[in-house]
């Protein structure tokens, strides 16, 4: 296996998704899969899985499949899971609260380590184990971590400027669930979820084309 081998975006998005899977066949003794089963199991189409698998080196035999041991060792190692991986949230409203309540740790190894509000009546306080702090002390506790994400669950009107906050500080990765789209340098990436714009995609989507096959490149291929 090629470690120095450049994964295409798009194949790096998909590993934990493989990972999850794949873990859950160990763990249940399976020893092989085929690309067919882990298409059903995670949705994506099976020449996209054989090219991805390819990226790194895991041929699969005709009649045989991949070896789950092989491609487990191959996403720990690429995806760093052997280490916990801290991140901050910001915005502890509705859904801010169920991402704290949320158990990341079963899944996959990040926890939400601190939450921020700005509203006083939720800083002191603790959901899910996670303390909550103020705004103002944001700065200070990142810079005391070793904390390079962090989740954003305000409302769109704040979100630039928090935004701009984070920039000077360790922040590298922020995934902005809000609808604003937000600017930062190049040294810092983005991904943005949408929930309201997901689910009207589903609903188009279900309205065009049913439950019929879309093509590959719309599976995930054309996501930023
Ligand atoms: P809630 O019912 O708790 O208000 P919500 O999800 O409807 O939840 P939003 O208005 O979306 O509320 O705000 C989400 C959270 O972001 C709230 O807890 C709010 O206090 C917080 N928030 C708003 N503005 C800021 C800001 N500038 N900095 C940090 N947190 C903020």
């Amino acid at each position: 296996m090629n470690q120095e081998m450049k994964i295409p975006q798009a194949t790096a998005k998909r590993l934990p998704l493989y990972y999850r899977f794949l873990k859950n066949l160990h763990s249940s003794g399976k020893q092989r899969v085929s690309s067919k089963e882990l298409s059903e199991a995670v949705k994506v189409d099976s020449a996209t899985i054989r090219r991805d698998f390819s990226y790194f080196g895991a041929l699969g035999k005709k009649g045989y499949g991949y070896n789950v041991d092989y491609l487990l060792t191959f996403f720990r190692k690429t995806l760093d899971q052997d280490e916990v991986t801290k991140v901050i949230l910001i915005g502890v409203g509705n859904l801010g609260t169920a991402f704290l309540h949320y158990n990341f740790l079963k899944n996959n190894n990040t926890k939400i380590e601190m939450a921020f509000d700005a509203d006083p009546k939720k800083a002191g306080t603790t959901i899910g184990d996670v303390p909550i702090f103020s705004m103002d002390e944001l700065e200070d506790r990142v810079a005391a971590s070793d904390i390079e994400v962090a989740i954003l669950t305000v409302p769109a009107g704040p979100a630039q400027t928090i935004t701009d906050r984070l920039v000077p500080m360790k922040i590298k990765g922020i995934l902005n669930f809000t609808p604003a789209r937000l600017n930062v340098p190049d040294q810092i990436r983005i991904h943005h979820i949408d929930l309201a714009v997901e689910l009207q995609s589903l609903i188009y989507f279900l309205r065009h084309y049913g439950t019929e096959d879309v093509e590959p490149s719309q599976l995930g291929e054309g996501i930023e």
